[in-house]
């Protein structure tokens, strides 16, 4: 059993999507579990809705609510005929969803209704994708991660309650299976025991993904991306960066730490601990190589170069001449803990 991550980029056009069904068609026996981000810039769009929401800014949230739901019906019409209209009814139940959200006045915090509203996205794509692969005979069950991943009420970077959410996936997977060999599913959102959405952190697919194949024990997890694999630096900022074909998980942790936009940086942690390979590989040429991320360790690698802007340095010295030891510097660090 594999995962397999597509992120916004991978799924931003009607193209792109066909060419995830042409992808999925190279692996006809193998049991897969598919993540699936919003499509292109929608959680930005979605973003905007929730702000207007929370300013009760109540037309321009559904203006630019209606802007989200006709893109959508949009590319529907393109890639569905025979399941269009099962489609659109599951579509516009997410709709009516926000809706009638919309139409109610804030009274919690900005946090919450930012999750409410924003999960709409990998609803959204999922739903489409799934059943434009059953139209072209790609057998799949389309299951709401809401149902399966269950996290705290910390709203905007929730976390994952691990206990609840395995035995969830382990039992839900087993079923599905036994209808098809795949899974499609939502990165970035969860729920609350008490069913309110969640949402684990601004580009967090990669990690619903990661914590997929932990709990499933899968053999590898494929990130899907707009690039070849893994390179040493931004090639807009240094043309001359070069693809890594290997890396290791510690130094992959440490990229993403420090900021490079390689994969998000909760993601390597369940990866490593269940000692999962981690695959990046590019969908606009998925028969090259790409990146190979795992526990061995890869030497010569060449040098590897982040670019963080708007950075402080700060330099501190005691004003009585006592010494910078353990308990000043430590004070120091929680100071900064607090913010
Ligand atoms: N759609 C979410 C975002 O844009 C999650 C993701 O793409 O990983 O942040
Ligand atoms: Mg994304």
């Amino acid at each position: 059993m594999k995962v397999f991550k597509f992120g916004g980029a991978s799924v931003s056009s009607v193209e792109k999507i066909k060419n995830i069904g042409e992808i999925i068609k190279n692996y006809p026996h193998e049991q897969l579990v598919i993540i699936i981000s919003a499509i292109g810039k929608t959680t930005n769009a979605l973003e905007k809705v929730a702000e207007a929401f929370f300013e009760e800014r109540k037309e321009d949230a559904l203006q630019l609510f209606e802007q989200i739901k006709n893109s959508h019906l949009n590319t529907l019409k393109y890639l569905c005929t025979l399941n269009w209209q099962k489609a659109e009814n599951q579509l516009k139940d997410f709709f009516t969803e926000i809706e009638w959200l919309l139409y109610d006045k804030p009274v919690r915090n900005y946090d919450y209704y930012y999750d409410q509203i924003v999960c709409c996205g990998e609803l959204l794509s999922t739903a489409i994708i799934s059943n434009y692969l059953n139209e072209i005979n790609i057998r799949n069950q389309w299951i709401d991660v809401r149902d399966l991943l269950q996290t705290d009420n910390n709203f905007r970077d929730a976390a994952i309650n691990w206990t609840v959410s395995s035995n969830k996936i382990t039992n839900a997977t087993h079923q599905l299976f036994i209808h098809s060999n795949l899974i499609i599913t939502q990165g970035f959102i969860g729920a609350t025991a008490d069913n309110e959405s969640t949402t684990l952190g601004r580009e967090g697919s990669d990690y619903s993904a990661a914590i997929f194949a932990n709990i499933l024990s899968a053999e590898n997890l494929i990130i899907w991306k707009d690039v070849e694999g893994v390179m040493n630096a931004d090639p807009k900022q240094f043309p001359s960066a070069q693809y890594i074909s290997e890396l290791s998980y510690k130094e992959v942790i440490e990229m993403a730490y420090y900021g490079a936009q390689v994969i998000h940086p909760k993601t390597i942690k369940p990866l490593q601990n269940a000692k999962i390979p981690l695959h990046v590989k590019c969908f606009l040429n998925p028969g090259s190589p790409g990146t190979i991320i795992s526990n061995k360790l890869v030497h010569n690698l060449p040098p590897i170069i982040v670019v963080k802007d708007n950075q402080v340095l700060l330099q501190l010295n005691s004003k009585d001449f006592s010494f910078m030891e353990e308990e000043s510097v430590g004070k120091l660090y929680q100071l900064f803990y607090n913010g």
